[in-house]
């Protein structure tokens, strides 16, 4: 998902001395606390049966969806059917399905009898009258129907977006991350289990084409609709899934990546093909920086595609959707204030990044998602890095500080659908830049990012994994580090007091064990040094110097008077 960038552009910088900056950032703490206190949100049963993996959820495993859908845009009305593949892991006789209101789950079958169910809000548990026996490879249709809720500020407060070209043609796509599939159609809407591969039926009226995620296997004419058969050969999780329609036209490509020849689709609004099919040229140079840092693009089977649609723009997985306008930058600006996120289509670049971190691999729980959206902002970075070299990359992620707020933890709250602080974009891709200083050797660096790719491919994880990986991977035991950054609100302050020869520094706001070593530079020369919570000495060649905290490390610092 992009980042939500609420805030204003060029921002008159405000001049603050740390101390000044210490202080608004104590207040503030107190402030949100105080707030979070007296309106800690409620979590309902809804909210549990929504975010937790229920015990009409734990006894089955996803294997197949077969979704089809018929979109009517004149009178903004789907229906249609979800046929669910699972294997039995345990004996269960209710199972869990989510369809959230105003849709309307009409039946479900098995085998084809007609099944009982009980309806909560969200949560549909169907009685099954066959024995469900460990092992066994179940199927059961889910009929469905009605007016899905519209879309309000797609992509973040998702749904159906029912728009019109220019030329007064339906232009209709879905969005739901966070507020989850079910918001269209029916499924098993929690994160950690995925379905290993996925048929994708649209029906929509003649004139249109409709768009979603894998490989077009065919299309049948009807009367007076056409129905598009779409399959992903991949696992795919339920936000992924979309739905586009419009008068598009297609142009395609190909590019000679890690694993051969990866096909590269294109469907935009006619006028804008010509736009498009300049704009679309930094998909390979996307792609070439992307498989370098990451490793091979993780859907060759289908295809990597872009499909115009009237919102700014999602990470649908093989199906990246594109609304930026075909302009470089967020909407035409940089979002760094440094002049380099304008050397890119923010949308190409961070959308595609979730190829690899949220599609490829993918957040067990919706608190995780800095997994997603942290290495998406990393990656803005390492694209201008593989271009325009260290400096350039250095400069737009530390320019990007100025979105970090601080106001909560990136992670969020496990078994509610609670996602953490918006600062899992920026803040997560800081936290991502420090650690890479921290290994201090670039080919280790890009190894270990390439070895998460590898070892948790196409796989639902938990932050703890990711974090395991890298303190095991770098050599490093990080534990104190993403507990810092990810688990409090609270950014390290290095204290220090220079007096004569005599160097004494510390952390400050720090968690228990959090002793990361940082490079600093004094009298011009550049060294580590190792603080702790408790003042440590060094004893310097000459005295009075000035010494001044390596800028690619996220943290404060802080010198003091002399007493
Ligand atoms: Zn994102």
């Amino acid at each position: 998902m992009p980042f939500s960038c609420r805030i204003r552009f060029n921002r008159s910088k405000e001049h603050k001395t740390p101390q000044m900056k210490l202080f608004r950032i104590s207040i503030l703490c107190i402030f949100v606390t105080g707030c979070t206190l007296a309106q800690r949100p409620e979590y309902t049963k809804q909210d549990t049966l929504r975010g937790s993996i229920t015990p009409e959820r734990a006894w089955w495993d996803l294997n197949f969806y077969d979704l089809n859908v018929r979109i009517e845009p004149d009178r903004h009305y789907i229906s249609g059917s979800n046929i669910i593949r699972y294997t039995v892991l345990k004996p269960g006789q209710t199972l869990q399905l989510d369809l959230q209101p105003p849709m309307v789950l009409k039946r479900v079958t098995q085998d084809g009898k007609e099944l009982q169910f009980s309806s909560g809000i969200n949560a549909h548990f169907i009685n099954l009258n066959k024995p469900q026996v460990t092992g066994d490879k179940n199927e059961l249709v889910a009929y469905f129907e009605g007016y899905p809720k519209v879309a309000q500020n797609p992509p973040w407060d998702g749904g159906f977006s029912w728009e019109q070209d220019p030329d007064g043609q339906p232009f209709v796509a879905t969005s739901c991350q966070g507020l989850g599939a079910s918001v269209w159609w029916p499924n098993k809407d929690h994160l950690y289990d995925e379905v290993d591969s996925m048929d994708i039926r649209l029906t929509v009226p003649k004139a249109l084409v409709g768009v979603s995620n894998g490989r077009l296997l065919g299309i049948e004419t009807g009367d007076r609709t056409r129905t598009f058969r779409w399959y992903v050969h991949n696992p795919i999780n339920n936000y992924g899934v979309n739905a586009n329609l419009a008068h598009y036209t297609h142009f395609e490509s190909s590019y000679e990546g890690e694993n051969g020849s990866l096909d590269l689709e294109y469907y935009v609004l006619p006028k804008n093909l010509k736009k498009a099919r300049e704009q679309f040229k930094q998909v390979p140079a996307m792609l070439e920086a992307f498989e370098y840092w990451f490793g091979p693009y993780p859907f060759y089977e289908d295809s990597y595609k872009l499909v115009e649609v009237p919102y700014l723009g999602m990470e649908h997985q093989s199906s990246t959707t594109y609304g930026n306008g075909y302009q470089n930058g967020y909407l035409g600006h940089d979002l760094s204030g440094t002049g380099w996120g304008l050397k890119f289509d923010f949308i190409i670049i961070h959308e595609s990044g979730h190829e690899w971190f949220g599609n490829s691999i993918t957040e067990r729980d919706i608190a995780d998602m800095w997994i997603h959206e942290g290495f998406a902002a990393y990656a803005e970075n390492l694209f201008l890095d593989y271009y325009y070299g260290k400096e350039a990359s250095a400069d737009y992620v530390i320019g990007t500080r100025s979105h970090i707020r601080n106001d909560r933890p990136i992670i969020g709250l496990y078994g509610v659908n609670q996602s953490g602080s918006n600062d899992m974009y920026y803040k997560g891709a800081n936290m991502l830049h420090t650690l890479r200083q921290l290994v201090d050797d670039d080919e280790k660096w890009r190894q270990i990012l390439r070895g998460i790719n590898r070892t948790f491919y196409h796989q639902t994880v938990s932050s703890r994994q990711i974090e395991d990986y890298m303190s095991e991977a770098s050599g490093k035991d990080l534990k104190a580090f993403f507990d810092q950054y990810l688990r409090t609100t609270m950014i390290p302050v290095l204290e220090y007091r220079l007096e004569g020869k005599v160097l004494q520094y510390r952390y400050m706001d720090v968690v228990r064990g959090f002793d990361m070593p940082v490079r600093v530079t004094i009298n011009g020369k550049e060294q580590w040094l190792y603080p702790k919570s408790e003042w440590q000495t060094k004893t310097l060649k000459q005295p009075n110097l000035k010494l001044e905290v390596d800028r690619n490390f996220y943290i404060e610092s802080r010198k003091l008077e002399n007493t």
